[in-house]
């Protein structure tokens, strides 16, 4: 039995207007259990960070901005920097989403220095990583996880968490099987501990992501080396957020 705290992670994405993310932040803060043996984290857009986790102070809730610049400061228009996330009172950080990588074109070396920044600055990483359609395809999969897990191998701190997001899930309605996801994470722990030992390995989290929604997340929180949940669409919804929140606690009850 492992004693890895399940995780249920909110990436709101460019959603939600101020008073919008507010009543959502206050929903769901409301809708907690006192007790809950879940982490649950919000990834507000950087506008809406710093009045998210404010609100939320003193609240079972940690808030994380969705992307960070690798440099710790200049002229980088439009971008953020890991100590502007820290001032604005985040603790996490996503690195890698797939919207990311696709609208941005960023690679796996890019992904490593944003990953290193974070820990620089003390912001606990969420690297995202998961394959296309047509990797998958191409029976491609377990070799790109790979790929992007190595990138990050000399940088990453011993509190990474891993999100396997399958881009084909992502948004799309179609989820990756208990099974599918059981695979590639069991192949990402295995990974984990021939890069760092099976004791990290053994505590790494892993995440899965890709339409996550009350009615599939018991069945796949069950998986052995599922860990939680990275939830888009679902977590723009409190009561189906909660649910969500709630199967991962059941399944550390
Ligand atoms: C995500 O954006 O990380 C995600 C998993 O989105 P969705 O739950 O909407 O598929």
């Amino acid at each position: 039995m492992s004693c890895r705290v399940p995780i249920a992670a909110g990436n709101w994405k460019m959603n939600l207007r101020r008073d919008q993310a507010l009543a959502l932040a206050e929903g769901l803060a409301r809708g907690l259990a006192p007790q809950g043996a879940v982490e649950v984290l919000l990834f507000p857009a950087h506008p809406l960070v710093e009045v998210v986790a404010a609100a939320l102070r003193g609240r079972p809730l940690e808030v994380g901005g969705q992307d960070l610049h690798p440099e710790e400061w200049g002229a980088h228009t439009g971008d953020v920097s890991a100590w502007q996330l820290v001032d604005s009172g985040c603790t996490w950080v996503l690195v890698g989403h797939s919207e990311r990588r696709s609208d941005h074109a960023e690679g796996d070396e890019l992904v490593a220095a944003k990953v290193a920044r974070a820990a620089d600055a003390g912001l606990l990483p969420i690297l995202c990583l998961g394959e296309t359609l047509a990797e998958r395809q191409q029976e491609r999969t377990l070799e790109v996880l790979d790929r992007q897990l190595t990138a990050v191998a000399d940088v990453a701190p011993t509190e990474l968490v891993v999100a396997y997001e399958p881009v084909w899930a992502i948004g799309t309605g179609e989820t990756a099987s208990p099974e599918q996801a059981q695979a590639a994470h069991e192949f990402l722990r295995t990974r984990a501990g021939e890069l760092w030992g099976a004791t990290r390995a053994d505590q790494l989290r892993l995440l899965y992501g890709g339409s996550v929604k009350p009615d599939n997340a018991p069945d796949l929180i069950r998986c052995e080396d599922i860990d939680g949940f990275l939830v888009g669409g679902a977590s723009l919804d409190a009561e189906k957020f909660l649910a969500i929140i709630h199967a991962c606690g059941a399944s550390a009850a």
